[in-house]
């Protein structure tokens, strides 16, 4: 599990600091356990954070 983000990282802003999350699969296995699968954000691949130019840089593609 990838630790917290420290307070000078930039938060992912796709996944909001939130980058892996357990998705169930339905139904259970032998033991009873819930079957489920790790998914990772896409865009910063687990970490949970994001470099600096993915942040700040905003496409501003409305408005003109
Ligand atoms: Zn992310």
């Amino acid at each position: 599990m990838p630790q917290r983000p420290a307070a000078t990282d930039r938060i992912c802003p796709n996944c909001d600091g939130f980058p892996s999350v357990a998705v169930t699969l339905g139904g259970r296995d032998r033991a009873g356990h819930l079957r489920t699968i790790t998914a990772h954000c896409p865009a910063c691949h687990g970490t949970g954070t994001a470099p600096l130019w993915l942040v700040t840089t905003r496409v501003s593609t409305a408005g003109r």
